[in-house]
């Protein structure tokens, strides 16, 4: 049987491991997430290739036995150095990793996983600070996808009403709300339209049925503004987002939504999203 095996691999993340050696953390379009060690110490040529966000072509020996895994070499084909020539750049891809290792490579479309991750991280590279937050949220909105956990974003998760915003159903949509609003509900993981909010937050203890104000089922608003432009990005890959813009308050909104849609399937929220 053979022990050497052959990836196309992003690296997400190096630690230290003993005297000189490193563990690091690969996504490889063949198995997902895969853990291996690089000897080596800081002169070696291997390691320095192996650094996070770094891709190319990647080669594993497997001690069966012992169940390690060694990394023998890495040609790495994009160095991606544009990330670390602006902070949110670096916050963002770092954010984008650790997305990526708390859901643990993308739950069998791996690549899939790795073409998002890798369109993101491109994208990124020469991108200012409000496109970062851009990229990012266009990343978990896919990833959410990806990882088959996404909620229906076009009508409101209780009634069925389709949210005005979604063109395609326009004709049997209703408005979201006087405001254009729709909820996105922590607790059940769905969009609500208003009526439903105020609903939901009022058997939840809400004071106010008409204006629901989050409370304890912790509704975010998302308004229309957001929800056309995560419906026109979708299916882009991340370097066209550059023209397509969201307002603060929108973009506010789609941040805030997304990162408690991706806390939802993750069981916790990280560190590295408020960046
Ligand atoms: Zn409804």
């Amino acid at each position: 049987m053979s022990r050497s095996f052959t990836y196309q691999a992003l690296v997400l993340k190096t630690r230290s491991s003993g005297e000189s050696n490193r563990d690091a953390w690969f996504l490889t379009a063949e198995e997902g997430l895969i853990r291996a060690t690089v000897f080596g110490g800081p002169k070696s040529k291997l390691r320095a290739h192996v650094s996070p966000f770094n891709r190319g072509t990647l080669w594993i020996y497997h001690d069966p036995i012992r169940d390690s895994r060694k990394v023998s070499d890495f040609d790495v084909r994009s160095w991606r150095p544009g990330l670390r020539e602006l902070y949110e750049r670096t916050m963002a891809a770092d954010a984008l990793a650790d997305t990526i290792l708390a859901s643990h490579g993308g739950g069998g479309n791996w690549e899939e996983a790795l073409s998002l991750a890798d369109s993101g991280l491109d994208a990124l590279e020469n991108a200012d600070e409000a496109l970062c937050i851009r990229i990012f949220i266009h990343f978990l909105w896919n990833w959410a996808n990806i990882l088959g956990l996404r909620p229906e974003p076009g009508r409101c998760g209780s009634c069925g009403e389709g949210f005005t915003a979604n063109r395609a159903r326009e004709a049997s949509a209703h408005e979201a709300g006087p405001d254009g609003l729709s909820w996105y509900d922590q607790q059940d993981g769905i969009f609500l339209c208003s009526p439903c909010a105020g609903r939901t937050a009022g058997d939840a203890g809400g004071e106010n049925h008409s204006a629901p104000n989050g409370g304890s089922r912790g509704l975010l608003p998302l308004n229309a503004g957001a929800r056309r432009w995560l419906s026109t990005v979708e299916g882009l890959d991340s370097p066209q987002l550059a023209r397509y813009s969201l307002d603060a308050a929108s973009l506010g909104q789609a941040r805030a939504v997304l990162t408690a849609i991706m806390a939802g399937i993750l069981g916790k929220r990280l560190g590295t999203w408020d960046f």
